[in-house]
């Protein structure tokens, strides 16, 4: 039985502005095991961002329990946040969020500058290659993102997730700016990066891309339940 790394009980988070409170996660219960594919998935507006600002400590519960690998990080101050997130947590937007004024390679190199460890130049050098290859943009390297198209902008989003080497990956509607051919082919990098080892929530709007996932939730109204059933029970 593998251990949990993601574990939730009764997360609730509210959002109150000067006009109005809005109940975005009602009470959520949900675990992730170690090596797991997991997708989320339900309408605009139901949780869905807000769960993974929560899984990926960007935010914190406004009440619950969140334990990530065996350590209670319900309520961390952000600069613990920070540290957990860089050793342990990489992300894949909808939006790449790269930097145009820096080249693919630094693009990649980046998270390393954050990190607690120190790297070597020829470290760096090796991880950030190994990443590129694995989205087969390493001869794109001094290439500047806006020179990109978005199916390789995306690649390079990925490889900057991968360089710290998380044991999980948060994906938020990471196929939402691709057509479907690129949108395909993130899927399959992410099946293989999982069939390595990383541990993937993906949440998406689309069921075609959740069904992708091992295990599959719905979020509705800020509730979590499973939808139909996780595929390794149902065969
Ligand atoms: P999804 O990603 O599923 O589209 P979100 O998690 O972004 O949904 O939003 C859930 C609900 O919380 C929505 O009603 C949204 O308007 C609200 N919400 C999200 N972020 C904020 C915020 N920073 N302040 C106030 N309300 C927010
Ligand atoms: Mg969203």
């Amino acid at each position: 039985m593998s251990k949990s790394i993601i574990k939730l009980e009764k997360i609730k988070k509210i959002y109150a502005t000067e006009e109005m409170e809005t109940h975005a996660l009602q009470s959520v219960n949900l675990e992730i095991k170690q090596g797991e594919f997991v997708s989320i998935c339900g309408p605009s507006g139901c949780g869905k961002s807000t769960l993974l600002s929560i899984l990926g400590l960007l935010d914190t519960p406004s009440k619950g329990t969140y334990i990530l690998d065996g350590m209670d990080v319900s309520r961390l101050s952000i600069k613990q946040a920070a540290s957990v997130r860089n050793q342990k947590i990489g992300f894949i937007f909808q939006a790449f969020n790269l930097i145009d004024e820096l080249s693919v390679y630094e693009n990649v190199a980046l998270p390393l500058d954050y990190s607690n460890k120190q790297f070597s130049d020829e470290e760096v050098r090796q991880r950030v290659e190994k990443c590129l290859e694995t989205v087969d943009m390493l001869n794109r390297s001094s290439h500047r993102p806006n020179q990109l198209s978005g199916g390789q902008q995306q690649r390079v989003a990925i490889a900057r997730a991968l360089v710290c080497e998380p044991a999980l990956l948060l994906v938020d509607e990471a196929t939402g700016n691709l057509d479907s051919k690129n949108g395909d082919a993130v899927m399959s990098m992410l099946r293989s990066l999982n069939d390595n080892g990383t541990t993937i929530c993906l949440v998406t709007h689309d069921p075609r891309y959740a069904d992708h996932a091992d295990k599959q939730y719905r979020l509705n109204e800020g509730l979590i339940e499973i939808h139909p059933k996780p595929i390794a029970e149902a065969v």
